[in-house]
């Protein structure tokens, strides 16, 4: 593990502003350290001189009162480290986990597809979180390490060279070991945060598939697995305090003997009488703070160490975010030229799902007035290349509306599509507020315009203000699928948009409702949509304008 991710301050901007403060509350706990030690040593000696000569001791009150002061300021220094350090650690996280979630956004449900949503969840959650421990305990005692251990260390030597040669000798150690740890609980470190990322994939997979687990009697066999992953985590847990614990004591064993090593040097000498018993102490006062910032370090690596596992993941999204957003200055440069073309025309696309191709050089044009269906077998790409319109995904070549290329476009900057996917895609609430997705109207002045979308679907009978549950429950898959379709047809008017996209809108309509779909997408596209239907249905070619066929590719790999 690096002890400090540059990436940190790249994406967390404010960490700048929390490490400066930190450098600058580090200085002033040094001083005061110096401070605490040299006002000690001297009110001491000065008690001990005028015992052994009978007068009273001279300016002990100032010394005093200058350790009444240094005590304060190191007290005050701890409690703005500790403030600076709880405010860095929110706002940092908070800096990152926008930064992840709008980067998730952006990369799209092509992306999420690839990866488990509740690991992901996981690490923009819990695992943010345990960046806690890295802000509060180890970046401060970090900055203390590299600053405080060197000033002390040449005051020392300034004050005795002996005691500076022997903390140089000793020191070191403490680092070996700390490295020697580091090896040791890296591997466990790992397999923990992987442990609780099983533990969380599996629960989901488990609670989202009951039902079929109930039907096919696997429920008990489920729960037993829980079990086991819970108990993996739960040793894990054990083996991570275990190394912990270990490594502090060794760690502390190593730094007390150091301080020993000191402490027998200085006292040899001054019974030898060739150190006075002012330098003595306050060396002997500053010894202990040399060890004390390295030991905290390697205290707080483990949680540290967590922190920054986690933070490893946010950064590889990030990063997957930052190299899809660079712009493709050559698909630019070919739309410039491009013809004018009222309507949609998908240019030489190509979509890949890794080494697979889905999709291979296609290019088509949906005109505006047009409905224009898509045919093909089931996995020639269809719903692929749909996605290369919605931005959801990545794929080569240019999607042009009107002759303006529109694959930069943001999701938020799409109103001017109109899609329902093949997946009905409802939300809990009513249908109502399902139909109104995305737009700023209310039910209320919508009201007139949801029957009217409602019964373009040949689903007046249903009442828009039936609550549905998550993922709209409590519709069959036909009124589920007309719903959806609803949603699409009221988007366009609500946003004006130009092109409308439904995929396999109709399949699990029956024969009657199938036609009144297609009569509105018919006197949608008079009004100069560009309509662009994927369908299997004979009765939806059987109207189209225009029906391209796509089944050239299925199934070709590269290599
Ligand atoms: P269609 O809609 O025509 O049935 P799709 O566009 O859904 O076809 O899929 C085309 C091919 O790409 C299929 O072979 C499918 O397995 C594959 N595919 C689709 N989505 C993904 C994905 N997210 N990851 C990997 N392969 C995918
Ligand atoms: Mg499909």
């Amino acid at each position: 593990m690096k002890p400090f991710d540059a990436r940190l301050l790249r994406y967390a901007r404010s960490i700048r502003g929390f490490l400066a403060r930190g450098a600058a509350l580090g200085l002033l706990r040094v001083a005061s350290l110096v401070g605490f030690a040299w006002f000690a040593s001297q009110a001491i000696v000065s008690v001990v001189e005028s015992v052994r000569s009978g007068i009273a001791p001279e300016s002990l009150a100032a010394n005093l009162l200058g350790l009444a002061a240094s005590v304060a300021v190191r007290a005050i220094s701890i409690w703005l480290v500790d403030a600076n350090s709880a405010r860095g650690a929110s706002t940092a996280k908070s800096e990152l986990r926008t930064a992840s979630l709008s980067a998730i956004r952006r990369l799209g449900p092509s992306w999420l597809a690839g990866r488990s949503s509740a690991s992901v969840t996981t690490t923009v959650t819990q695992g943010l979180d345990s960046l806690d421990e890295y802000f509060a305990k180890y970046i401060p005692q970090l900055i203390m390490t590299a600053l405080a251990t060197p000033i002390l260390v040449v005051i020392i030597w300034a004050q005795d060279w002996t005691s500076a040669v022997v903390i140089l000798v000793a020191y070191p150690t403490i680092p070996v070991f700390m490295i020697l740890i580091g090896w040791a609980t890296q591997s466990v470190q790992k397999k923990q945060w992987q442990a609780l990322n099983t533990l969380a994939t599996s629960f989901l997979d488990v609670v989202q598939g009951l039902s079929t687990l109930k039907i096919f009697g696997r429920a008990e066999r489920q729960s037993k697995r829980i079990e086991q992953v819970t108990e993996d985590y739960r040793s894990r847990t054990m083996k991570v305090l275990r190394v912990t614990f270990l490594s502090g004591f060794v760690l502390d064993l190593a730094g007390t003997l150091s301080v020993a090593f000191v402490a027998v040097a200085i006292g040899i000498r001054l019974i030898e009488g060739s150190l006075a018993l002012s330098v003595g102490l306050f060396v002997l006062l500053l010894v202990p703070e040399v060890f004390v910032p390295i030991r905290q370090v390697g205290v707080s690596f483990h949680a540290a160490a967590e922190g920054l596992a986690a933070v490893e993941d946010v950064f590889e999204i990030l990063d997957e975010d930052q190299q899809r957003a660079q712009p493709d200055a050559a698909e630019a440069a070919v739309a410039d030229e491009a013809p004018k073309t009222s309507g949609l025309v998908l240019r030489d696309i190509s979509v890949s799902y890794g080494d697979f191709v889905a999709v291979e050089r296609m290019t088509m044009t949906a005109a505006s007035g047009a409905l224009t269906v898509i045919v093909g077998p089931s996995g020639a790409g269809k719903s692929s290349l749909l996605g290369t319109v919605t931005g959801l995904v990545p794929h080569t070549g240019t999607v042009l509306l009107d002759g303006r290329p529109v694959d930069a476009d943001s999701p938020a900057d799409r109103t001017w599509l109109a899609w329902a996917g093949q997946q009905p895609g409802l939300v809990a609430g009513t249908i109502a507020q399902n139909i109104l997705l995305g737009s700023s109207q209310t039910p209320e002045q919508a009201s007139a315009t949801i029957t009217q979308v409602l019964a373009d679907v040949a689903a007046s009978d249903l009442n828009p203000a039936l609550e549905l549950g998550p993922s709209g429950e409590g519709l069959s898959g036909g009124q589920a699928q007309r719903v959806a379709i609803a949603r699409a047809l009221f988007r366009r008017i609500d946003k004006l948009s130009r092109v409308l996209l439904l995929d396999e809108p109709t399949s699990a309509l029956d024969s009657v409702a199938e036609a009144a779909v297609i009569d509105a997408l018919k006197r949608i596209a008079a009004e100069g949509v560009a309509v662009v239907v994927v369908s299997h249905r004979q009765a939806v070619a059987d109207r189209a304008d225009s029906v391209i066929t796509l089944n050239q590719h299925v199934g070709t790999t590269t290599r």
